[in-house]
């Protein structure tokens, strides 16, 4: 018997990211390989089969694999083991991705939202280390977010956790849900475009006089802000303030005490910290608020596969 270890993997709509996991947590390979979602599940996971076996065997066989996880971004059934929608993989809806990968590696097979399993990623080495409870929210083209207590995923209907559409604002911005006024029509990357387009006329002396709204990305704006650039530097403290008071709804009605940010856009975590903790000093309620740590993700993109093995170590475990 070699070293007991757990396959995480991280689908996304472009890449996937495979890590070997020891059980106390090292990550003793990874890689990534393209999705090609457009060949379809049977294509991908004959392609994560082949990388997995290439994987283990430069181990030389030293490596018991005991279990797979897949963070997958979507709404999924986690039981049979698929996907009922998920809009960056079109086309995989209701194929048995668990049943399929574990009659090819011999081996136990589980899936779960991405977002959770960063989540459970960051509680097992990242930031959420020794947190009873844990809020993390991942800001990049959507917004994701979700809770874990005592490191279990809390949610009470499997698709919940749509922290992007909590409604801000009653009649404000359509969303490309559909509805007004979503934390998504601001902290998101369209909502940082929606704001540079609705404010730069005001602000004739900004460095970034130039930019077509279109090609204008968090990163840029982040970028200018840091210059000292005055519209930049406004986007920033409504984004922050926004996203301060969705995230105070959510400790307000939970106690949730750690707060975790992640994703494309904490990259630029200084800029938005200081609105967001003015914003939380201000909804929260006090008895609450001493005890909230709000801190940047530890994990970055390794957050996902590590979450995944985790969950596969977890749910082995138990069966
Ligand atoms: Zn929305």
């Amino acid at each position: 018997m070699g070293m007991k270890v757990f396959t995480g993997i991280d689908i996304g709509g472009t890449n996937m990211n495979i890590g070997l996991v020891a059980e106390q947590g090292q990550v003793l390979h990874e890689t990534v390989i393209p999705t090609c979602p457009s060949n379809g599940p049977e294509d991908a996971l004959s392609r994560i089969a082949g990388s997995l076996s290439q994987m283990l065997s430069v181990h030389h066989e030293n490596l018991d694999c005991r279990g797979i996880g897949i963070g997958i971004p979507g709404l999924l059934d986690t039981e049979k083991g698929c996907i009922i929608e998920a809009s960056n993989l079109p086309g995989w809806q209701h194929y048995p991705i668990t049943d399929t990968l574990s009659a090819k590696l011999n081996m136990p097979v589980f899936i779960e939202n991405d977002a959770n399993l960063a989540a459970l990623g960051e509680y097992w080495l990242g930031s959420g280390q020794g947190a009873g409870n844990l809020f993390m929210i991942t800001l990049g083209s959507g917004i994701g977010g979700a809770i874990l207590d005592g490191g279990k995923i809390l949610k009470l209907h499997p698709s919940a956790g749509e922290f992007g559409h909590m409604i801000i604002e009653r009649s404000g911005a359509v969303c490309t849900c559909g509805r007004r006024g979503c934390l998504e029509t601001y902290v998101s990357k369209h909502g940082f475009e929606r704001m540079f387009r609705e404010k730069l006329s005001r602000y004739p002396q900004s460095s970034m006089q130039h930019y077509e709204a279109g090609s204008v990305t968090p990163q840029l704006i982040a970028i200018h802000a840091a210059k000292g650039d005055g519209l930049a530097n406004l986007i920033f403290r409504e984004a922050g303030d926004t996203l301060g008071i969705a995230v105070s709804n959510v400790i307000n009605l939970t106690g949730v005490s750690r707060i975790i940010v992640g994703g494309g856009i904490a990259n630029a975590w200084d800029l938005l910290q200081e609105p967001v903790m003015r914003s939380l000093e201000k909804n929260v309620f006090r008895s609450i608020f001493n005890g909230v740590k709000v801190c940047k993700a530890a994990l970055g993109e390794k957050a996902g596969f590590m979450g995944a093995a985790r969950l596969a170590a977890d749910s082995v475990m138990k069966s």
